[in-house]
């Protein structure tokens, strides 16, 4: 998706500070933070939303999941943290690439 600005983030042409990486899945810090520690984990194929997702992204999906509390404890959520997965304009989504929302405050 070349207008897609996470998928840009991707393929390293917009900067971003990055908390993790794999084959599947980036994840980097939100550029308009709600909390002192607040990241975004998301696929690195495009994925518009979470309502365009089936069976065959199920590993996927799983996979972010369980990411999410490793990568939390990493940035010093030790004691907790929110996630959010907004879909559609309804659902307040602005980027129309699939992400999870972690954040939170460290203690
Ligand atoms: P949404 O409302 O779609 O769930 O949230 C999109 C999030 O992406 C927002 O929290 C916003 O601050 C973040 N965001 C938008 N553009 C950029 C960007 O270029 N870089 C980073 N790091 N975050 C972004
Ligand atoms: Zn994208």
């Amino acid at each position: 998706m070349s207008d897609c600005i996470f998928c840009k983030i991707v393929a390293g042409e917009i900067p971003a500070s990055k908390v993790y990486e794999d084959d599947e899945v980036f994840a980097f810090h939100d550029i308009r933070p709600v909390a002192p520690v607040h990241f975004l984990l998301i696929p690195k194929r495009h994925v518009e939303s979470l309502a365009h997702c089936g069976p065959d992204d199920e590993a996927l999906l799983g996979r972010m999941l369980t990411l999410a509390p490793q990568l939390a404890r990493e940035q010093g959520l030790a004691e907790g943290f929110k996630t959010g997965i907004n879909t559609g304009r309804g659902g307040g989504q602005e980027v129309f690439h699939l992400h999870i929302h972690v954040f939170g405050h460290k203690h």
